[in-house]
């Protein structure tokens, strides 16, 4: 087991050299990128996780508050690459009399382990469990976290509670800074796709060919689906894998018309993807609504218990 939910603090160190950790163990299946650097320097990564030549897209860490959903995904990458190896490496044991003792739920093993090597076969993931580094490093420690003195000093300034910072080490929320129809200016310099962040994402949006995109926040255990600025075919298709994501994870359904809060100035993740590509991109809010930052590490067993299969479902639905 390289992912241990028991650690008190998972920095963001851990979380790259686990990474790097997960790609030696699985080589096979599992490959490290690199897909941009932070403000402050920190590398933004992606696991790879299959061969396949269909594209699904989950990413975590947009907020730096967020502290749940980046070791989620971390986890999620290790059991599927786990199942995928168990099944190579036991195949040849099923076939064998010898066999016996629980034989049926060795068959259900077995074929759920196949399930998912076939779902490797068909599909990339793609991971990205940590956006916004920086972010999540001073939600953590506070702006010590940040090693350019301009930045830190920028920081300091601002007299914040760091447990609740949702920005990147710019002081910018990288949810807010996606061009799209629904993005407004929020100051005179203010400009969309100003943010290594955002600028790290739009790339792999447009570098592979990506057939659903899931957006991890924290919190509220709900989905939102709807987009203003789509069609009903288009919502429709989103209601569709919604409700799919629903069963298996018993978050609600957000209300079409709170798909943008009133006042709220847009350009968020999921807007640019479905504006550009048409396809489906789904906001998921875990950890409960009134949970308080920093959040408790015992959402990370939880969570990760009720998104673990949101994958598989996916997967089943031949996108
Ligand atoms: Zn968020």
């Amino acid at each position: 087991m390289i992912i241990d939910f028991s650690q008190e603090i998972y920095s963001y160190e851990d979380l790259i050299s686990d990474s790097k950790a997960l790609a030696k163990q699985y080589k096979q299946i599992i490959q490290y990128v690199t897909i941009g650097e932070s403000h402050d320097n920190r590398d933004i990564v992606m696991l790879r996780l299959g061969t396949g030549k269909r594209y699904i897209l989950f990413c975590a860490g947009v907020h730096g508050r967020e502290t749940i959903n980046p070791i989620v995904l971390m986890k999620m990458t290790e059991y599927y690459a786990k199942q995928y190896e168990d099944y190579i490496n036991k195949k040849p044991r099923y076939n064998q009399r010898t066999f016996s003792k629980n034989l049926e739920q060795q068959y259900e093993n077995m074929i759920f382990a196949k399930c998912i090597y076939e779902l490797l076969h068909t599909y990339t993931i793609l991971m990205i469990p940590l956006l916004n580094p920086d972010g999540y490093m001073i939600s953590l420690y506070g702006p010590k976290a940040i090693r350019s003195p301009a930045l830190q000093k920028k920081l300091k300034n601002l007299k914040y509670n760091y447990k609740e910072w949702k920005y990147n080490g710019r002081g910018v929320d990288i949810n807010r800074n996606f061009p799209c129809r629904s993005w407004k200016p929020k100051g005179p310099y203010d400009y969309a796709a100003s943010e290594n962040e955002t600028k790290a994402l739009i790339q792999v949006f447009h570098q592979y060919k990506i057939r659903c995109f899931l957006d991890f926040h924290s919190r509220g255990k709900s989905i939102y689906y709807y987009r203003n600025s789509m069609n009903r075919d288009y919502n429709e298709n989103q209601l569709y894998i919604a409700k799919r994501i629903k069963h298996i994870t018993k978050y609600e359904l957000n209300n079409a018309a709170n798909e943008i809060d009133y006042g709220d100035s847009g350009g968020n993740t999921v807007h640019y993807f479905s504006e550009h590509f048409y396809k489906p991109a789904i906001t998921i809010e875990t950890v409960d609504e009134n949970a308080s930052f920093p959040l408790n590490n015992s959402y990370r067993a939880s969570t990760y218990d009720e998104l673990k299969l949101v994958l598989f479902e996916l997967g089943g639905l031949s996108l």
